[in-house]
């Protein structure tokens, strides 16, 4: 599991004919007092949770999962996460935890024709992506995970409940699907995605300091350009109305 700097741990996700999302721990190792963000798809729970133990990480130093947002790239193999990790509690954004609590998978699927694919090929049953949310939470709350402070920031547009974590002292933004390496950004068709929310979301973003963009695929972005963001914003501000 590569080390992007201190106290962010990055396992890549291995993409299958399903993209599987990037998993990052942050905290700093010293705390025992650790996070694991967006497990990933359906079957990866085994090697996204062995990177970690071949880090030299305990993991009953994993103490909770946040989720960026539920979409099913990012929660797929959160249940057999939690079947190794059964301490470990699920923080989500309010928007996206109520759905998750009530058994409403419509921004997990995205969209139907999806969900019948996916039902088919993994043999899901309705219920499989029905958790308890141990937090809720919600724009603004400042997270003090492992000796840092990570802050919440509602980014929706991709999806209703999309969050960004960002760590003020070194600029470093984990920004779920909202925005990629490249000039790329989340896709804004799904249950629950607004082309208008995501063009404010990117400008938000875009006020910030970033120095180190770490999204949920492809590549991660260190001494990102300064006005990277919002020039993103810029190319695909005739798309986002
Ligand atoms: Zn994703
Ligand atoms: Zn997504």
């Amino acid at each position: 599991m590569p080390k992007v700097t201190d106290g962010v741990y990055l396992i890549p996700g291995q993409d299958e004919f399903i993209p599987d999302s990037h998993a990052y721990v942050i905290g700093n190792l010293s705390s025992c007092d650790l996070t694991l963000i967006d497990p990933g798809l359906m079957g990866k729970s085994d090697y996204k949770i062995d990177a970690i133990q071949e880090m030299g990480i305990e993991p009953k130093a994993i103490k909770r999962v946040i989720m960026t947002h539920t979409h099913l790239d990012h929660i797929g193999c959160l249940a057999a996460v939690l079947q190794r990790l059964s301490w470990a509690e699920i923080w989500v954004h309010r928007l996206e935890a109520e759905p998750l609590e009530k058994g409403d998978e419509r921004t997990v699927y995205g969209m139907e024709m999806f969900r019948e694919m996916c039902n088919t090929q993994y043999a899901l049953k309705p219920g499989a992506f029905t958790f308890r949310v141990n937090r809720k939470l919600e724009d603004g709350e400042r997270l003090d995970i492992g000796g840092m402070v990570w802050e919440v920031l509602h980014i929706p547009g991709h999806s209703m409940g999309s969050i960004g974590l960002y760590y003020g002292p070194e600029g470093i933004l984990i920004p779920g699907d909202v925005i990629y390496a490249d000039y790329a950004i989340g896709r804004f068709d799904l249950h629950g995605a607004r082309a208008s929310d995501l063009m404010k979301s990117l400008i938000r973003l875009g006020e910030l300091e970033v120095d180190m963009l770490l999204p949920g695929h492809n590549r991660i972005v260190n001494n990102l350009a300064p006005g990277y963001i919002l020039e993103t914003a810029k190319q695909w501000e005739s798309f986002l109305v």
